[in-house]
C-alpha cells in the first residue's frame, strides 16, 4: 500500500481471506511522527462492519478447528519464515507508523517472531493428561478444544510484537481470530495479515477490523465472540475486562504501569545507571515496562542523577524513519507530546525539580519530538510518582533505606514490573520477595519475558486470570473436557469365545 500527504490511502479491513475497504463516514489519521506527515486514513468501523467480520470468521472456524494441530501449526513454521525474510520492512513499517528507532523496532519485530516460535511448539503443550485406573477398570484423560473467535484489541506501542503475542497462539490452539489494531499504528498490523494468508491460513480464519471505542464495544458485545485479550491503558483495561466479563467472554486484559527501578548504594553505579537511562528513555518512555520511577537509596542519590542526566543529555533525539542515527525517536502524535510536556509543569508544580528538561534536546517539530527528562526530588505521593506519564519522563524518588523503597510499590496502583540493582543477596531476595509487581528484574533495568514465559502484570497492571505468552497464554485460548471411560466385557469376551480371552486358564 501506498500512501502520500496529498491523498492518503484508506486502510482495509480483512474478512473472508480479503481485503475490503469500508463506506463508514468515519475515518482516522495515521501520522508518520517523524515528521508529522498523514501516510493513511483509518476506517471507523461501524457495529455492522465488526458483525460481518466475526460472523465470517465463526463460520469458519469448524474446519479450522478440525484440522489437526500439527497442520496448524506447519502454517506457522512458514509464517514465522515469511516473518524472518520480512523482519526488515515489517521494522521500518514500524518506524514509520510508530517512531520508534529501527534497532527498537527490529528487536521489537524479534520478540514477535519468538511467540510464533513458541505457538509452532503448540502440539507438545496442548497434550491433555490421563491417569489409567483411576478407579477399578475405569481411565481418566483431560483434552484441550479451542473457544471459537477470540479477539485481540491491541496498543499503538508494539504495532507488531503484541498482536503477535495473541493471534499465533490462538490460531494454533484452533480457534479463529478477529484483531482491532491500534488506530494510531493499523499499516504494520494488515502486513502481518498478508503474510499471514501468504502463510497459507484458510480465508475466514483470521480477520482484522480498525477503529476505536464503537468497534471495540462491538467486539466486547458480539454474540459470537468467545474471548478477549486486550493490551492497552488502565482505565481501557477495566472497561474492557468488565463489558468483556458481563457478555459471558473469557477475558484477559494488560493495563498500564509504574515501574519501579531501585539502586542501592552498593550497585555499580555507572552500569545501573546505564540501565536506568535504556529503561525509561528507549522507544521514547513508551513502553508498558519502561523503567519510569528510579529510586535511589541513600548515597546513591547524587552520584546516579549526575550519571543519568549527564549520560541522557548526550541521546541524539530525532526522526528515525530517515536511517538517521539518532538514539531517541518522536513520540506518537502532537498530542501526546503535549500530554507528556504537560507533567513537567505538573511535577514542577508539586514541587518536584526539573533535573533535565528534554524539550531543549528536542529537535523542532514537525515531527513530536521531546528529548529525555528527570524529574528530581519526587514524593511518593505526587502525580508524576503515581500516574503513567508514557513518554521520556523520568521520576527520581529518593528513599532514605531499602525498608522505604520497599514500601514505595504499595503507593502505586500499578504493578507490572519492578527492578533492584545491588550487589547484595539480601537485598535482592528481601525486594523479590516483598515488592508488589510482576516482574521481577535484579540488575536488568527491563525485565520484560520473552515468549516462553508469562507477561505476568499485577494489580491495576492486569485483569483477569490467565497471563498472555507462555503456557498461560494457551492455557487462555482452550478449554478442557475432562472424559471419564469405562469399558464392560461383554459376554463374548469374558467367557465364551477363546479368540476374546486375555487370561489363559
Ligand atoms: P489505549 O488504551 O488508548 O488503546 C488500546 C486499544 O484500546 C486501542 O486499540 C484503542 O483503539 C482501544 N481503545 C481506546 N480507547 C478506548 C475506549 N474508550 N473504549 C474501547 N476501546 C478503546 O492504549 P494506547 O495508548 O494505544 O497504548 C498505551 C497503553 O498501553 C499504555 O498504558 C501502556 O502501558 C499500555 N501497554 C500495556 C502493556 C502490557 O503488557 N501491560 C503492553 C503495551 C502497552
Amino acid at each position: 500500500m501506498t500512501a502520500t500527504t496529498a491523498t492518503p490511502d484508506p486502510v482495509p479491513i480483512l474478512s473472508g481471506g480479503r481485503w475490503e475497504n469500508v463506506a463508514t463516514p468515519r475515518f482516522g489519521r495515521v501520522y508518520n511522527p517523524s515528521t508529522g506527515e498523514i501516510i493513511a486514513r483509518v476506517p471507523m468501523c461501524t457495529a455492522a462492519e465488526v458483525d460481518a467480520v466475526v460472523r465470517t470468521a465463526a463460520a469458519a472456524w469448524p474446519a479450522w478447528a478440525a484440522t489437526p494441530v500439527v497442520g496448524r501449526a506447519r502454517i506457522f513454521f512458514r509464517f514465522r519464515e515469511l516473518l524472518v525474510r520480512h523482519a526488515d520492512a515489517l521494522a521500518r513499517s514500524v518506524t514509520r507508523e510508530h517512531g520508534k528507532t529501527l534497532a527498537e523496532a527490529r528487536a521489537s519485530v524479534q520478540r514477535g517472531i519468538e511467540m510464533v516460535e513458541f505457538a509452532c511448539g503448540i502440539p507438545s503443550l496442548i497434550m491433555g493428561q490421563s491417569l489409567p485406573d483411576i478407579a477399578a477398570g475405569v481411565d481418566c484423560e483431560t483434552v484441550r478444544h479451542p473457544l471459537g473467535v477470540c479477539v485481540g484489541i491491541t496498543p499503538f506501542n508494539f504495532p507488531v510484537m503484541v498482536p503477535l503475542w495473541m493471534f499465533p497462539v490462538a490460531l494454533v490452539c484452533g480457534n479463529a481470530f478477529v484483531l482491532k489494531p491500534s488506530e494510531k499504528v493499523p499499516l504494520s498490523a494488515v502486513r502481518l495479515g498478508e503474510l499471514l494468508l501468504e502463510a497459507g491460513l484458510p480465508p475466514g480464519v483470521f480477520g482484522i477490523v480498525h477503529g476505536d471505542k464503537e468497534c471495540v464495544d462491538a467486539l466486547l458485545t458480539h454474540p459470537e465472540v468467545a474471548a478477549v485479550s486486550f493490551v492497552g491503558s488502565t482505565n481501557v483495561a477495566r472497561h474492557v475486562y468488565e463489558v468483556g466479563s458481563r457478555h459471558g467472554k473469557r477475558v484477559q486484559a494488560a493495563g498500564g504501569a509504574k515501574n519501579h527501578l531501585i539502586i542501592m548504594p552498593d550497585a555499580d553505579l555507572e552500569q545501573a545507571a546505564r540501565a536506568v537511562q535504556a529503561a525509561a528513555f528507549g522507544c521514547a518512555g513508551e513502553r508498558c515496562m519502561a523503567g519510569s520511577v528510579a529510586v535511589p537509596v541513600g548515597a546513591a542519590a547524587d552520584p546516579l542523577v549526575e550519571l543519568l542526566c549527564g549520560q541522557a543529555r548526550s541521546m541524539r533525539v530525532g526522526p528515525t524513519d530517515d536511517g538517521g542515527d539518532v538514539d531517541m525517536g518522536p513520540v506518537i502524535s502532537r498530542e501526546h507530546l503535549e500530554r507528556v510536556v504537560g507533567y513537567l509543569d505538573i511535577g514542577r508544580g508539586e514541587g518536584a525539580v526539573v533535573a533535565l528538561d528534554g524539550r531543549t534536546l528536542a529537535p523542532p517539530g514537525p515531527g513530536f519530538f521531546l528529548g529525555p527528562c528527570v524529574l528530581d526530588r519526587v514524593e511518593p505521593g505526587m502525580r508524576v510518582a503515581r500516574e503513567e506519564i508514557f513518554g521520556p519522563v523520568l521520576s527520581v524518588i529518593r528513599a532514605r533505606s531499602l525498608e522505604d523503597a520497599l514500601t514505595l510499590g504499595a503507593t502505586c496502583p500499578y504493578g507490572n514490573g519492578a527492578s533492584i540493582f545491588t550487589r547484595s543477596g539480601h537485598a535482592a531476595r528481601e525486594f523479590k520477595r516483598r515488592f508488589p509487581a510482576g516482574m521481577i528484574g535484579i540488575n536488568v533495568g527491563v525485565p520484560a519475558p520473552m515468549a516462553w514465559f508469562p507477561f505476568t502484570g499485577w494489580n491495576q497492571s492486569f485483569f483477569g486470570d490467565l497471563h498472555l505468552q507462555g503456557i498461560e497464554g494457551m492455557h487462555f485460548y482452550t478449554r478442557q473436557k475432562m472424559i471419564m471411560t469405562r469399558w464392560f466385557a461383554t459376554a463374548q469376551e469374558s467367557h465364551q469365545d477363546p479368540v476374546w480371552k486375555s487370561k489363559s486358564e
